[in-house]
């Protein structure tokens, strides 16, 4: 048995589970599911956080909160014309271009309803229209319904979520394509952290914490830790990555497949940096222990921004997985990648001891 068995499956088995942002009760579910045998407590919130507790071995070691989300980017139906096709709406930053041409899957009370993003035929496309991406409004998803009474007897109706229906596939080199890596491998990556400890239990007290709302606005984080007792917090997440024909290495610097991301801040609008006395930690343990990874800033936003302003302040940053074609249906990603942010995080958290401190001064 070596550190990583079942982190992959562990991997497969969570996109499986389809939770757009603001219907993320299925997550709820399997994060809880999945995690119970290796804490001590396990409760959702009511704004949908999960929280397991696991004890150290020593109450005066720090208290850390490893956070991944639940969420992931998807679609809403907007309305069903008479005809029965469905007009939609993006659920976070979906990749406008990926979309049309694709399977997609209506999550409806009663089940999924799989449909296909209509578009126009190529014979009659105008050379101005072949080479333009329509507006998420003027796209429109065929179920087969012939009415809209059809449709809704289906159980599509307004307001229903819609994720992506691809199948997740392996390429060649350890590299893994599937929607919603984004935030699945984090998720599976402090599940599977868990895990570990549950055997051997380190000195600090560690919170997984499964948060809501990421991709929307970083929303559930803005009150995860709250309630907790804690020294530090780190989010695990995905980002994206660069080296690929169409990205310019002036706007992206990370690489699938050479190692966890620890980023020093966050460019969104505006360069936002994280707590450099988590992130040194982190850096530290990967230095020391010659395991692969990547230092720099990423684009993107994620939930330790939001988590550095609960109450007075805890200290987060961001430790994460380099992805191709962020938010797309396709999202790549090394598994050596994933291995290494778990190898890095478990051996931080398991060196903590009591005179730690993240001060700043
Ligand atoms: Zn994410």
């Amino acid at each position: 048995m070596s550190e990583k068995d079942g982190l992959l499956e562990l991997f497969y088995r969570l996109v499986e589970v389809q939770a757009p942002s603001g219907f993320e009760e299925p997550m709820m579910k399997a994060f809880i599911n999945e995690i119970k045998p290796f804490v001590d407590e396990v409760h959702g919130t009511p704004r949908g956080n999960v929280i397991a507790t696991q004890n150290g071995s020593d109450s005066k070691a720090p208290k850390v909160a490893l956070v991944a989300h639940l969420d992931q980017i998807g679609f809403i139906v907007f309305n069903v014309d008479a005809l029965g096709f469905i007009r939609f709406r993006k659920i976070g930053g979906s990749v406008t271009r990926a979309i049309q041409g694709q399977h997609l899957q209506i999550l409806t009370e009663e089940g999924p309803v799989v449909g296909v993003v209509g578009l126009k035929p190529g014979h009659i496309t105008t050379p101005a229209e072949a080479n333009t991406i329509p507006q998420i409004e003027e796209m429109y998803i065929d179920i087969g319904a012939l009415s809209r009474d059809e449709a809704e007897a289906m159980g599509v109706r307004n307001g229903v979520p819609i994720t992506y229906a691809t199948s997740t596939v392996n390429l060649a080199n350890g590299l893994v394509a599937s929607p919603s890596v984004d935030d699945r491998a984090g998720c599976a990556a402090i599940i599977h952290i868990a895990k570990t400890f549950s055997k051997r239990r380190p000195k600090a007290t560690v919170y997984y914490i499964g948060s809501v709302e990421e991709e929307i606005g970083l929303r559930g984080a803005a009150t995860c830790i709250y309630d907790l007792d804690v020294d530090m917090a780190v989010a695990v997440d995905t980002f994206p990555a660069g080296y690929q024909p169409d990205v310019n290495m002036r706007d992206l610097y990370y690489e699938v497949g050479k190692g966890a991301g620890l980023h020093v801040g966050e460019q969104g609008d505006r360069v936002r940096i994280q707590s450099q006395q988590v992130h040194r930690w982190l850096r530290k343990t990967a230095e020391a222990h010659n395991i692969p990874h990547q230092v720099g800033i990423m684009r993107g936003g994620t939930d330790s921004m939001e988590m550095m302003q609960t109450r007075s302040g805890v200290p987060a940053a961001t430790i994460g997985i380099p992805r191709r074609y962020s938010h797309s249906p396709v999202e790549v990603f090394a598994d050596s990648d994933l291995e290494n942010l778990v190898k890095i995080v478990t051996i931080a958290i398991k060196e903590l001891s009591p005179g730690f401190t993240t001060k700043r001064v």
